[in-house]
């Protein structure tokens, strides 16, 4: 075990995965680890967004050095934005917290009718002043409505001006009319602690006045390209969880994503990789040959690189720029002139990243601000990728939203016949355009359909 250890690199010795090089986050060591087989488990990258639910930590680097070195990123413009989250307060903060999908059973959803009407008291708003809009769209699914169709409903209604709170983004999630019918105290035993969070950080008892909810950025369906055998195109590489791309593919509308990461842990991986290691019996490299020596050696000096721009700004501040600029145009609706803005854009704040920020401290410490560092730089790349993938699925297919491409009712409208595929994306070395490659989609079961909720 190598706890508080980062991976900085994958090793490939004559095509195969044969290691990682890492760094201690407590004493900022370099190592260099060999082995037969590589697997990764290393999370999503939600965090590209700057805020998301997701932990401090979760980070695209281990993926994304993995992609550099040869693995083939899939999808990468999928995220999945969770509806049921409390909305962003200021500019401070560093989080987002998810309000559980669960309490949408029982809550309402709404905002006012009127734009004149949101920033009345919500209890001073008569019924027939209210929209409820999810029940109303979708009359047969009503509040429970997918994920995606739950949060770019709420968007649109904030985009109009109806929203509620601080800045107009957010929506009422009421449970006066679960509390009338069931009584408060069967509310409670339900869903009692998420009120507890809920009144710990905005100070409001949702007994009393309605939640106050707005999407945020929640999972990643995108990852590195894995076979059935969760293997990577880099032969004995291996990606299991949130860090492959594969199960929930473009969608995951609702659907468990720790059922997946326990199937690939559990299920999957046990009978897979003794295969693969069963031909790879005494094939572990040393951890002093070249190609060990050469990732070490790049690694050392990206540090070195980080260190030495000793620049005016905060890491933070290019991390919060990044995410807000994603946020805005390849969140949850794109088009093709906002991505077109954002793949102009997103070098040029990497340019001055790379010209300006400021990492205090050395390397061989203890050192946050260098590890926020690179992570930082990884998705200043990463973001490209996402917004290439983006643009170049010009259809809406589930959480992948392009405002060109929607039904009369404004709804996603995809494009079978060009886009039913998965997109993996080759690294093709620095400054060069990746390569895609589209792997086709066939369904023989179940066939592919319009989505409808109605
Ligand atoms: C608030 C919240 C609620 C959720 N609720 C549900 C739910 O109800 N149902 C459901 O199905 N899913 C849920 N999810 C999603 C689900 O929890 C995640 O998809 C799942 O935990 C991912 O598991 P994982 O093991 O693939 O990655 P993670 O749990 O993210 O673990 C990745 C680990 O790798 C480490 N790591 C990252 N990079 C490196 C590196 N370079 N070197 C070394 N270590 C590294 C990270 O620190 C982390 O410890 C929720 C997610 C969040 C954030």
């Amino acid at each position: 075990m190598f706890p508080q250890t980062e991976m900085l690199d994958l090793v490939i010795v004559d095509g195969y995965a044969k290691g990682i090089i890492t760094r201690s986050l407590r004493s900022g060591k370099i190592d260099a680890h060999a082995a037969e087989a590589v697997v990764l488990a290393t999370g999503g990258y939600g965090n590209v967004f700057y805020l998301s639910t997701n932990a401090r930590g979760c980070n695209v680097t281990a993926t994304y050095r993995a992609y550099k070195r040869g693995a083939l990123f899939a999808d990468p413009a999928f995220t999945q934005i969770h509806p049921t989250c409390i909305p962003v307060s200021g500019e401070h903060q560093s989080k987002l917290t998810l309000m559980s999908e669960s309490l949408r059973n029982d809550g309402r959803v709404w905002v006012p009718k009127r734009q004149g009407d949101r920033d009345k008291v919500p209890g001073e708003i008569p019924e027939a002043d209210r929209d409820y809009y999810l029940e109303r769209k979708y009359p047969s699914y009503g509040n429970l409505a997918p994920r995606d169709i739950s949060s770019r409903a709420a968007k649109e209604v904030c985009d109009e001006g109806r929203g509620v709170g601080p800045g107009g983004r957010g929506v009422y999630l009421d449970f006066a009319d679960a509390i009338k019918r069931l009584g408060e105290h069967t509310i409670r035993e339900r869903y009692g602690n998420l009120f507890e969070v809920y009144e710990k950080i905005t100070g409001e008892d949702a007994y009393k006045v309605p939640m106050r909810i707005y999407p945020a950025v929640h999972y990643t369906m995108g990852g590195l390209w894995v076979d059935y055998d969760l293997m990577s195109n880099v032969p004995g590489l291996f990606v299991i969880g949130e860090a492959n791309f594969s199960d929930h593919g473009a969608n995951r509308l609702g659907a468990s994503a720790l059922m997946q990461g326990l199937a690939d842990g559990y299920f999957i991986l046990p009978n897979t990789l003794p295969n693969y290691l069963a031909a790879q019996m005494g094939k572990r490299p040393s951890p002093d040959s070249p190609e060990f020596r050469g990732a070490e050696a790049d690694v050392r000096a990206r540090i070195e690189k980080l260190l030495k721009i000793n620049g005016s700004r905060s890491i933070d501040s290019f991390h919060r720029e990044l995410g807000l600029l994603l946020w805005d145009k390849c969140g949850m609706s794109r088009h093709e002139k906002g991505l077109r803005e954002a793949l102009q854009e997103i070098p040029e704040l990497r340019e001055q990243f790379w010209r300006d920020v400021r990492v205090p401290g050395s390397d061989e410490d203890f050192n946050q601000s260098l590890e926020r560092a690179g992570r930082v730089a990884d998705f200043l790349e990463f973001a490209e990728l996402m917004c290439m993938d983006a643009l170049e699925r010009d259809e809406s297919c589930g959480a992948h939203f392009r405002e060109e491409h929607q039904t009369p009712e404004g709804e996603a409208l995809r494009d079978d016949e060009n886009h039913a595929a998965v997109f993996a994306w080759e690294f093709q070395g620095a400054g060069q355009p990746p390569r895609l490659h589209r792997e086709p989609l066939h369904f023989e079961t179940v066939h592919l359909t319009q989505r409808s909720y109605k």
